[in-house]
């Protein structure tokens, strides 16, 4: 396993790599940063440090928020708001259309961040992951590699098999609607020769929803030492638990793509549904 969600507390795993770009940046020509999303949003805290350290106000657009989100003194948004986010409620048929409708009202100081982060800016950073993994491999003499990670947007995959090519084979799982949204995702990305290896699981997981078999993966990884975010990674890993055969005859690396914060809150809604 790549420990990625070590890199940084707010700014872990895929995220940092992510935001890389625009982290070593001077960016005090903007005069704020805006982004959208979920309210429980992974990238939303990450956004929320990186304007903190850059010193600019931070708007971020959500089309819900549940009151418990909103009070709750754990997670993802009360961290962000201690670091200085400010939300506003939109009223938005769709994320698409609140995305369109922001991206319409940016002036030249905005520094405007797609959903997820789902950006070309992710590149530079997602090359830097890539090469630390073909220096491991290399000087581990792995010769036919296989890198586990799960999509949201799928930017992280589609970049990394963009640059390992094919010294080794990304696997990923659409946690984030089915797969043919995910290929449609990655398409919009910038064209590459190489696809990741998109899996499939028996039952389909809605993303965000608490599920007794993520729960046991969850569980299992803990009982070794690491724990894991309960959004994407338990899904990764009930995938490559089913999909043995395509990996077997290789090595595995498993990249830790962070968002461990979050888990304070989606643990609250697993007690309520198993008593976990
Ligand atoms: C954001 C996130 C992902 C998905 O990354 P994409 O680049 O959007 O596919 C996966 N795992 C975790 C823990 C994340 O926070």
């Amino acid at each position: 396993m790549k420990r990625d969600d070590l890199l940084d507390f707010y700014l872990s795993g895929n995220k940092y790599r992510k935001l890389f770009s625009l982290l070593k940046s001077d960016l005090s020509s903007y005069g704020r940063i805006l982004s959208y999303g979920g309210i429980q949003s992974n990238a939303m805290l990450s956004i929320a440090r990186l304007a903190q350290q850059k010193n600019l106000p931070f708007d971020y657009h959500v089309r819900y928020a549940s009151p418990q989100i909103l009070d709750a003194k754990v997670g993802n948004f009360f961290e962000a708001r201690r670091l200085g986010l400010q939300l506003h409620i939109s009223s938005a048929a769709s994320d698409e259309a609140l995305g369109a409708q922001l991206r319409a009202s940016i002036e030249d100081d905005t520094l405007f961040i797609p959903q997820g982060g789902a950006s070309p800016i992710a590149l530079e950073g997602v090359a830097h992951l890539a090469q630390e993994i073909l220096q491991w491999q290399e000087a581990n003499d792995m010769e036919k590699l296989f890198v586990a990670t799960p999509s949201g947007t799928g930017t992280t995959a589609w970049y990394l098999q963009h640059v390992l090519g094919e010294r080794a084979q990304v696997l990923t799982i659409a946690c984030v609607g089915d797969e043919s949204y995910l290929g449609a995702q990655m398409a919009r990305a910038l064209p590459s020769r190489y696809a990741p290896t998109i899996l499939t699981t028996q039952k389909s997981y809605r993303f965000g929803m608490p599920h007794l078999d993520l729960w046991a993966q969850y569980e299992a990884v803990l009982a070794q030492g690491v724990e894991v975010d309960l959004l994407y990674a338990p899904v990764m890993l009930q995938a490559l638990v089913e999909n043995v055969g395509v990996w077997r005859e290789g090595y595995l690396l498993y990249v830790h793509s962070g968002g461990v914060i979050g888990n304070a809150t989606q643990k609250v809604r697993y007690a309520k549904l198993f008593g976990a």
